[in-house]
């Protein structure tokens, strides 16, 4: 494992920010989050929903808080969270009329952990003067803020400018390079004035979103050469299913290669009736893939062939997975490193015994034609041959085994 340790990304050095006790950027790992899609002035749902969004490992959860209704109903709300022994620290996301909701209701403003402000909806008239009362709020509350910027939301003014300078160009550049410049751009200004107006320089991270994988990553590139912030990573509106998460990973993995990005959002469309905490997932996973982070024992599976005339082993990898997810809970507490283990369920001879033995453990079901047994492999060496119909139980009950062999209780 050491030498995987070195092939790792090198992180962009940032600076380090603390919300709400987790630590953003610098050397602490890559931070993943989520945001609520209830309606904030339901406490209720809320804080439901930010629990679930914790428990499945969102380590930030951001809400909206866009009315007097939204801005009243926060701290009840955090009350809820914890009642139900839930510390995740929670994030307002404000548009528009973040300087009167922070103004007007300080025991939301105190509760939150840091605020989110989008520098193109601070109002075109008083953008300024508006952005910084939100600052001197965030300092006041001692609370880091978010700078996000988006270009659906893109600060009119600024684009407006930068086109009209680009115009009077002998070779005037393209709209894209512009608009991207102008994010940049708004991002940067947005911090300029928050450290004008007194906020730390270790209380700011910015973002800055856009919808498309190419443009994401130029975006960003651009951004991490010009300041030390920690950056928040995120496609927007990224999309439903398949589309949204292969187009987020692509994205994302793109810029974590290259040491971009300390904290990261996988903005998923939850299908009707779907479930929202499927974004931290994918996050997870994005991390775990790439060798970032380990969150979860990784389950290998073949993808099956003309080999296998049954779908038994891939209900077998199913059913292994389902188990090794519904124990991670009480194994993550109690036993260190088990977020590690790697587990192998195979489909026939020809990779079975080879993908088994790189796995810490690791099955090969028989293949059509092959012998009825199926060898478990433990830490590279051939362990046990099982057989017959309680095979599937039989291996569940020896990756028992295998977990608290290898990742004991430590002994307080
Ligand atoms: S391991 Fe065997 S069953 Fe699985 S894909 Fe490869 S050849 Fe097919």
């Amino acid at each position: 494992m050491s030498g995987q340790e070195s092939l790792r990304p090198r992180r962009r050095p940032t600076v380090s920010v603390d919300v709400g006790g987790v630590l953003v950027g610098s050397a602490h790992p890559v931070v993943v989050q989520s945001m609520t899609n209830t309606d904030t002035t339901d406490p209720d749902a809320t804080a439901i929903q930010v629990a679930r969004l914790a428990h499945s490992g969102s380590q930030l959860v951001r809400v909206t808080v866009n009315t007097d209704g939204a801005a009243a109903a926060v701290p009840e709300m955090l009350t809820k969270l914890a009642d139900l022994g839930v510390a995740v620290p929670v994030i307002g996301d404000f548009h528009y009329n973040g300087h009167q909701l922070l103004v007007e209701y300080p025991a939301m403003a105190a509760g939150l952990a840091k605020y989110r402000i989008n520098p193109g909806n601070v109002g075109a008239k008083r953008h300024d003067e508006n952005f910084a009362t939100i600052v001197r709020v965030a300092i006041e509350h001692d609370k880091p803020v978010r700078i996000g910027v988006n270009w659906g939301s893109l600060d009119p003014q600024l684009l407006t400018s930068l086109m009209d300078v680009n115009a009077r160009l002998p070779e005037p550049r393209d709209a894209r390079d512009v608009m991207i410049e102008a994010m940049i751009e708004s991002a940067m200004r947005s911090a300029e004035l928050a450290e004008s107006t007194g906020l730390r320089h270790d209380r700011i991270i910015l973002s800055a979103k856009v919808s498309r994988v190419r443009d994401l990553v130029d975006v960003y590139r651009i951004l991490a050469t010009r300041s030390d912030y920690p950056l928040h990573l995120g496609l927007t509106e990224a999309g439903l299913g398949m589309k949204g998460i292969v187009a987020s990973t692509a994205g994302l993995a793109i810029l974590l290669e290259e040491g971009i990005g300390d904290t990261i959002r996988v903005s998923l469309t939850p299908a009707p009736g779907g479930e929202r905490e499927e974004e931290v997932r994918v996050a997870q996973q994005v991390l775990q893939s790439m060798g970032i982070r380990s969150f979860l024992p990784q389950v290998s599976a073949c993808p099956g062939c003309g080999r296998t005339t049954s779908t038994f082993f891939q209900d077998m990898a199913l059913r292994i997975q389902d188990h090794i997810r519904d124990r991670m809970p009480v194994w993550k507490e109690l036993r260190p490193g088990v977020e590690d283990m790697t587990v192998a369920v195979m489909g026939c001879v020809v990779n079975g015994p080879g993908e088994s033995k790189h796995a810490d453990i690791g099955i090969s079901l028989p293949g059509t034609f092959e012998d009825p047994v199926a060898p478990v492999f433990v830490d590279g060496k051939l362990d046990r041959t099982l057989r017959g119909d309680g095979l599937v139980d039989e291996f569940i009950g020896l990756l028992e085994g295998y977990v608290e062999r290898r990742y004991p209780v430590p002994v307080s």
